[in-house]
């Protein structure tokens, strides 16, 4: 018998449905701090209304159950912890996805839309036989989520009726959830037998002072116009009086000025800070896809006509060679 809804058990239906949705956060870590956007990654995943669990899987992590059984909005931890999950490998990782899934029968599988969600999710989604959606930047309900397309000026509505959906989320579209006032309880699941597929050598981080590119909340970024590698110093020293990080665009990546892990734009990261500040940069729709969000936009580039004036909430016409050490060395004063 079809029975007619009327809006409030419309509204009671959409609670049940709810109730029934079950999220499995991946979170990324380094065995001893949580990577940020697993934060936002929990947010999005408190959005889809059910109950949400996250899974750390290491080598030595108590200090990040720790951290998570503290963040707000996470029900359960599951930690599998195996000398073969060092270095993350989406080969080793996904077996133990598989495993968790047959066991709890999630409704969503998601994680930040980072290298490592975007290394994992897709591989874990295959074997799932589910097609995935990659760096959602809003959930419109448990099965309907927004992405952009064509370098961030157009945004897709995806209706996804997998049984099992599997997404990853663009940290800045959403609030990093509260690191405080949760009180998750964990559990052990039982580790995978090594796929022994590859096998983690080693890792060479950057090593910075500077804040993330990614979470900063100043980012202060160089183009073409820089000329130079060497010439980065100047925006390095501004960057060292704002607490910034540095990033670059494309061109200046691929003139070898800098290494491709500062690229910004719709081919490198994308980042979201409270101000961006960006020099020398033309201002092409690629860059703009990965920066364009930012609360505030400074533009310093010697032509009039560069289109990222037209984005920008203050211009300044210059040379920058001439203004930016006149303003690192106002910021010193
Ligand atoms: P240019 O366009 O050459 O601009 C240099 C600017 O510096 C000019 O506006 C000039 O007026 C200014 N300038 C020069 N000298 C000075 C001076 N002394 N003082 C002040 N200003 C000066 N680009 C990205 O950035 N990120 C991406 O992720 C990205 N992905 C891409 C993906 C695809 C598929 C494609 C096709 C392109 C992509 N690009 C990306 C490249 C993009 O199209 C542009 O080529 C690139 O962003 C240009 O970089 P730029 O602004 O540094 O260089």
């Amino acid at each position: 018998m079809n029975r007619v809804l009327n809006k409030s058990s419309l509204r009671n239906l959409t609670g049940l449905i709810q109730r029934f949705q079950s999220t499995l956060v991946v979170a990324e870590h380094n065995n001893d701090k949580l990577t940020p956007i697993t934060l936002n990654a929990i947010t999005a995943a408190g959005k889809l209304g059910g109950d949400v669990s996250c899974l750390i899987a290491g080598t030595n992590c108590a200090k990040v159950v720790e951290e998570i059984s503290k963040v707000q909005g996470v029900k359960k931890i599951l930690v599998a912890q195996h000398d073969s999950y060092k270095g993350a490998l989406p080969e080793e990782l996904t077996p133990l996805i598989l495993e968790t899934q047959k066991q709890f029968n999630f409704t969503h599988i998601c994680a930040g839309a980072s290298a490592f969600g975007k290394n994992l999710l897709p591989r874990v989604a295959a074997k799932l036989d589910v097609a995935p959606v990659s760096d959602i930047i809003e959930i419109k309900s448990p099965d309907t989520f927004v992405r952009t397309i064509y370098a961030g000026n157009a945004l897709s509505t995806v209706k996804c009726n997998e049984a099992v959906k599997v997404f990853t989320v663009r940290g800045t579209a959403f609030e990093a959830a509260s690191a405080e006032g949760g009180s998750a309880a964990s559990e052990e699941v039982a580790s995978t037998p090594p796929a022994g597929v590859s096998e983690w050598l080693e890792q060479n981080l950057t090593k910075s002072d500077r804040p993330e590119l990614t979470s900063a909340k100043v980012v202060v970024s160089g183009g073409r116009g820089l000329k130079s590698g060497e010439n980065f110093k100047l925006l390095y020293d501004l960057a060292d009086k704002l607490n910034a990080a540095v990033g670059a665009s494309r061109a200046a990546v691929d003139a070898g000025f800098v290494p491709n892990d500062m690229q910004v734009g719709q081919t490198g990261k994308i980042v979201a800070p409270e101000l961006y500040i960006a020099v020398g940069i033309s201002g092409a729709i690629q860059h703009l896809a990965g920066m364009k969000d930012s609360k505030t936009i400074v533009a310093i580039n010697k032509d009039p006509e560069a289109p990222i004036f037209q984005v920008a909430d203050y211009g300044l016409v210059a040379d920058l060679f001439k203004a930016v050490p006149e303003m690192t060395e106002a910021l010193s004063k």
